[in-house]
């Protein structure tokens, strides 16, 4: 069965690359009928930050990824908190040790430091571990001592030099490494009794029954030592597929995105609105900004990812069905933050007036007016194709529920002829004895009344949207008299010509 899981560190905002990795994680779990797991990965516990926990579990809510276990989903493999799982590292770093696999290394920092000035390139790996203090050169009553007297330690693997170790990667094929580039890492500290993320990682997607991995590019330099661990606890049969995703590039594709480059853009790198509880500063969110999430979705479905052929607009459930893993790039994606504001504006365009207008209310009330729904549909449907946000409705249609109190001047001085005011007046009187308020029944009488009068239909019209608008902006003129309706238009007719 197909089991992926999503591991953060709650270390701070969730940023939007990890965004697209969990949403690579949901659409492939999805496609198979598997299972999605939400780990939390906080076996630092320098680097981590209250609140971060929260915070990404209320963007993936808000995003619409659903996850099917892990910590506050419930499900068979807990406790999905690696802080809560110490007993259970403890004895897998027991079996290491059992097994010779891992030793006991009681350098302190100083003395590390020491060796790293002392030989250039230090690694603390089998060319060097032999001068050090650990288990492999201590007897075992010396290691018994020093524990017994409270010396802290930490836990070394012991990698065998001089073996190619090959990781298969869904996305990149083959790659093969020698295992004498890596180091003795540390899996263990005694001082916090807590593994490190590479035992920890291993040991949870054994035991939740992970059957593949899919995560960032900055891991694949740690997928050769993992696949050593596996091999290490015996269980290469059951070693979950590898698949790590290409990096999200600054926007001009010279090196990795960061939240300097949504700063200096002004685009935001994260989900949701976030305080940084350690230096108070506050970073924009998607949400916040006004994006829709299924537009945000879309976006980075397409980062690093195509589904071979030009479409683009494509709904949850058209990504679930399309998505393939090894039609995924190896290399970077550059993140055209311009694209999410042209799939903002695309969403806006499917969705229903209704929806659209249920996320304007608030807009409307925040600028005081509260109108009829009906009404507030009946505009969103005709503006909706100018904006790409929907609070920008207000700048586009502000008319519709407020009266103009001054007239633009420029527009005025160009438009407002002589006889403009008794035109007005006599349009007044026209619209006022029409049944049919309707844009064609307007429509109508009104151009025959022109036609008759001989008058300029491009002049009548222009004096016509300024007592309305107030300027020169805005849709179709009988669409916006019939929007207002017949009072409306009339008072603001009325008023115009006073
Ligand atoms: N805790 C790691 C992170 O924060 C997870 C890496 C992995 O998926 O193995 O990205």
């Amino acid at each position: 069965k197909v089991r992926v899981r999503f591991a953060p560190s709650p270390t701070g905002a969730l940023h939007i690359g990890g965004v697209r990795t969990a949403l690579y994680n949901y659409l492939f779990a999805r496609q198979h009928g598997g299972d999605m797991i939400f780990r939390i990965e906080d076996t630092d516990s320098n680097r981590f930050v209250p609140g971060a926990e929260e915070y990404i579990i209320e963007s993936f809510k808000w995003l619409g990824i659903h996850f099917d276990e892990g910590v506050t989903f419930g499900g068979n493999c807990g406790p999905y908190r690696q802080s809560e799982r110490r007993e259970i590292y403890k004895k897998y770093v027991q079996i290491l040790l059992d097994n010779d696999k891992a030793y006991i290394a009681f350098d302190t920092p100083e003395e590390l430091d020491a060796k790293r000035t002392e030989i250039a390139n230090f690694q603390y790996d089998a060319s060097t571990r032999g001068m050090m203090r650990n288990s492999l050169v201590l007897s075992k009553e010396e290691v018994d001592a020093l524990i017994a007297a409270g010396k802290q330690y930490v836990v070394r693997f012991k990698i065998e030099p001089n073996e190619d170790i090959h990781v298969n990667d869904l996305i990149r094929g083959g790659v093969v490494i020698n295992s004498s580039i890596l180091d003795d890492k540390v899996l263990y500290k005694s001082a916090d009794e807590l593994p490190t993320y590479h035992l920890a990682n291993i040991v949870d997607d054994h035991l939740m029954d992970v059957s593949h991995v899919i995560r960032g590019e900055e891991w694949l330099p740690s997928a050769p030592l993992h696949v050593l661990l596996y091999r290490a606890f015996g269980w290469e049969d059951t070693m979950p597929s590898f698949a790590h995703l290409p990096l999200l590039l600054k926007p001009e594709g010279n090196g990795k995105l960061s939240k300097r480059d949504g700063d200096r853009l002004g685009f935001p790198v994260f989900p949701l609105e976030w305080h940084d509880p350690k230096t108070n500063e506050v970073s924009s969110g998607y949400r916040e900004s006004g994006y829709l999430p299924e537009a945000v979705i879309n976006f980075l479905a397409l980062l690093g990812w195509n589904p071979g052929n030009e479409q683009e607009v494509m709904s949850m459930d058209e990504l679930i069905s399309l998505f393939d893993l090894h039609r995924c790039s190896k290399s970077g994606a550059k993140f055209d933050y311009k694209k999410g504001l042209w799939f903002n504006h695309q969403y806006i365009q499917l969705k229903s007036n209704e929806e659209i207008a249920e996320l304007f209310l608030p807009v409307l009330k925040e600028h005081g007016v509260e109108a009829p729904l009906e009404k507030v549909i009946a505009v969103v449907g005709m503006m909706k194709d100018r904006v790409t946000f929907v609070k920008e409705l207000w700048d586009v249609c502000s008319f519709f529920f407020v009266a103009p109190t001054a007239y633009d001047e420029k527009t005025a001085k160009k438009r407002w002829k002589e006889d403009s005011a008794r035109c007005m007046t006599e349009l007044a009187e026209v619209l006022a004895g029409i049944d049919d308020f309707s844009i064609e029944g307007q429509e109508k009488v009104v151009m025959d009344w022109i036609a008759a009068k001989e008058y300029h239909t491009g002049n009548i019209m222009n004096a016509f949207r300024l007592t309305l608008v107030g300027e020169g902006k805005g849709p179709h003129m009988f669409d916006i008299s019939w929007i207002l309706g017949k009072e409306e238009t009339l008072a603001r007719i009325k008023r115009a010509v006073e």
